[in-house]
């Protein structure tokens, strides 16, 4: 009898987490290897739109996530001084009418800890950080730091931004520092005064932003993160302490709705927004690579993780529908059907224009990955 191939996933974040419970469930051979300890409540907020719910849905965490976030009714998109709306696009219900299922904004840790939770706890190994990667051909061999090794079939890369399968792949190289840093700040909703918040804004000037909203469905805890320029960073450094003074300075003149918030400040955090060039592959012999490990973008379309949760879920169907014999048939039906798309997501944030007037989001909330359909990798090229 035949053995079914052993895929290892690297890294259970947003989307090897997601990658792991779908192939799971789909009756593949699968084990996540994480650097980890164990789970912990990391990150602040996040928005987690229909195209990603869609995947929630079929992980079996819809409603667990439905009842934990926040269902704005509208992203609302401000002037920074006369607090003016200047688009306002509809979610919360309309969400679930036109796009069948809902949009909703909560806390990173809160979304993640449901999703490592659907994973059955033998498929996930923890304290397991990989230090090299050989690929033989006919197998691949797996390196960690406590000195153990683990052979596997298929190495699904899901490591992050400095992810050790991309080096494999393509060389060691650090992604480029955009000019952008992000401050992070989450609090209590009572400690705000003096200003009444919509449930989702991004305050908007020519050069910098703040995109506030709630990531509890109690509504009593409130997020900004900011995009605001700065010359340089230090590489060595994944992030900072801020202050209320920094930001202060970042944010004068800025209207009342967004000095409220600073004022209600209790610890706030500055970090670099990082991007690489589209990668010339995605994949080479048994290694495979999604999320941010081949596409690290800006969050300015609040989409880095839904790409990556969008990508584990048409690899895994990928697999399904070109089966694992000719694995390099699958990796390349999966590119084909997710570069664009990853591509297009990455320059939009770039660019940071999304949804500052009233446009359309349909072609981005309305993405069903499991019914979209497929394109032959020479159509694609
Ligand atoms: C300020 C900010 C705000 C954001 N807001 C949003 C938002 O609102 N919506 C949204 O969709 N996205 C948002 N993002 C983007 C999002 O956080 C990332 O795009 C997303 O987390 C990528 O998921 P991933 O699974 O590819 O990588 P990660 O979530 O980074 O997971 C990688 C995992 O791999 C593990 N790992 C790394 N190296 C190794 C190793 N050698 N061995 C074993 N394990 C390893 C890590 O510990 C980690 O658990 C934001 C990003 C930033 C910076």
């Amino acid at each position: 009898m035949q053995k079914s191939p052993r895929i290892a996933v690297i890294g259970a974040g947003l989307g090897g987490a997601a990658a792991t419970s779908l192939l799971d469930k789909a009756g593949f051979n699968v084990r996540v290897y994480e650097q980890a300890p164990g789970f912990a409540r990391l990150g602040a907020g996040i928005h987690v739109g229909p195209n990603v719910m869609k995947v929630m849905e079929r992980i079996g965490i819809a409603d667990a996530l439905n009842s934990t976030g926040c269902h704005p009714d509208y992203w609302y998109s401000r002037d920074w001084k006369t607090g003016e709306v200047i688009a306002q696009i509809p979610l919360g219900d309309y969400a679930l009418s036109h796009y069948g299922s809902s949009y909703l904004t909560v806390h990173r840790g809160d979304f993640h800890e449901l999703l490592v939770k659907a994973i059955p706890s033998d498929r996930l190994a923890f304290n397991k950080k990989l230090s090299k990667i050989d690929d033989r051909g006919d197998v691949v061999m797996l390196h960690f730091t406590d000195g153990s090794t683990e052979e596997a079939d298929i190495v699904i890369g899901a490591d992050g931004i400095n992810s050790k399968v991309r080096d494999t792949l393509l060389g060691e190289a650090l992604p480029k520092y955009t000019g952008y840093v992000g401050h992070r700040a989450v609090f209590p909703i009572s400690s705000v005064r003096d200003f009444q918040h919509d449930m989702c804004t991004k305050w908007w000037s020519d050069d910098r932003h703040m995109m506030v909203y709630f990531v509890t469905g109690k509504k009593d805890e409130i997020y900004y993160v900011t995009g605001v320029p700065e010359e340089t960073w230090d590489m060595s450094k994944s992030w900072v302490p801020s202050s209320k003074d920094e930001m202060r300075a970042a944010f004068d003149g800025w209207h009342q709705g967004v000095q409220s918030l600073i004022d209600a400040t209790q610890e706030v955090t500055k970090w670099p927004l990082l991007e690489r060039d589209p990668l010339p592959l995605w994949s080479r012999g048994r290694l495979v690579m999604l999320g941010d490990a081949c596409h690290p973008m800006k969050p300015h379309m609040a989409q880095g993780a839904a790409m990556a949760i969008e990508d584990a879920a048409m690899l895994v169907r990928c697999f399904s529908e070109a089966g694992l014999d000719d694995h390099a048939a699958a990796f390349a039906l999966y590119e084909a059907n997710r570069a664009e798309r990853a591509g297009r997501v990455q320059l939009v944030s770039h660019n940071n224009t999304w949804l500052r007037t009233n446009e359309n989001p349909d072609w981005c909330f309305g993405y069903d990955v499991f019914n979209v359909p497929l394109v032959s990798p020479a159509a694609s090229v």
